[in-house]
């Protein structure tokens, strides 16, 4: 899940749909106060954050974030106008981990988003996704259920992956496939139906939190 923090409605609607296009889950909010109270229900992978916005700045929500325990580890994305004075700087050492200027490209944007996420993934190669009784470390690739140990198959586990990183959302087939098997993947949305059902199969009593939310996709929930 990525967040976009941008008061201009045409740039945000654009931002959450390029990354959804791209594979990921997105949520726009027009200033820190719609942050803050979503930042109670969830931990984004990664936030963008304009600068100028009403109410509260980008650098002080920046700061904000950045000494706060529960959301110090969620990597930045400052997003600037080109017109605007933008403090690198200032906004590098308050903890941003990069920095786009706007106007800018979507592949660009798409690049910059992909490589602040893989430099964070490595940092957090040792963490673990719970969900019940329900548990993965992802640098061991490990699955536990109820205290077993569970075998699953590559693609299996980057599945439970990415529903465990999105605990209570529901994603849907297409994004699924996108994020599991790629983007150019040339197959059909039944092949993601086919895994969850094994994957269920193989997880037990635990397989009955992957939700089948109907005409939708699916969800994990406790
Ligand atoms: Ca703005």
């Amino acid at each position: 899940m990525i967040y976009c923090v941008e008061d201009e409605r045409n740039i945000r609607e654009l931002l959450v749909y390029t990354l959804e296009t791209t594979g990921f889950t997105a949520r726009g909010f027009e200033d820190g106060r719609a942050l803050w109270a979503a930042l109670k229900q969830e931990t984004p992978e990664l936030i963008l954050l304009d600068i100028m916005l009403p109410g509260e700045d980008g650098y002080g929500i920046l700061q904000k974030l950045k000494t706060s325990n529960s959301t110090s580890d969620i990597p930045v994305i400052m997003v600037t106008a080109k017109e605007a004075e933008f403090d690198k700087v200032r906004g590098l050492e308050g903890g941003a981990d990069d920095y786009i200027t706007k106007p800018f490209g979507m592949m660009e944007f798409v690049a910059r988003v992909k490589a602040v996420l893989r430099r964070s993934s490595r940092q957090n190669e040792n963490k673990e996704l719970r969900c019940g009784d329900l548990s993965i470390h992802v640098a061991r690739h490990e699955v536990r259920a109820e205290g077993r140990k569970i075998e699953l198959t590559r693609k299996e586990f980057e599945m439970l992956q990415y529903l465990m990183e999105n605990k209570g959302l529901v994603l849907t087939r297409d994004q699924i496939l996108c994020h599991v098997w790629g983007y150019d993947f040339d197959g059909e949305t039944r092949t993601v139906d086919v895994h969850i059902r094994t994957l269920r199969q193989k997880l037990g009593n635990t397989g009955n939190m992957v939700e089948t939310v109907r005409g939708v996709g699916y969800r994990i929930g406790e």
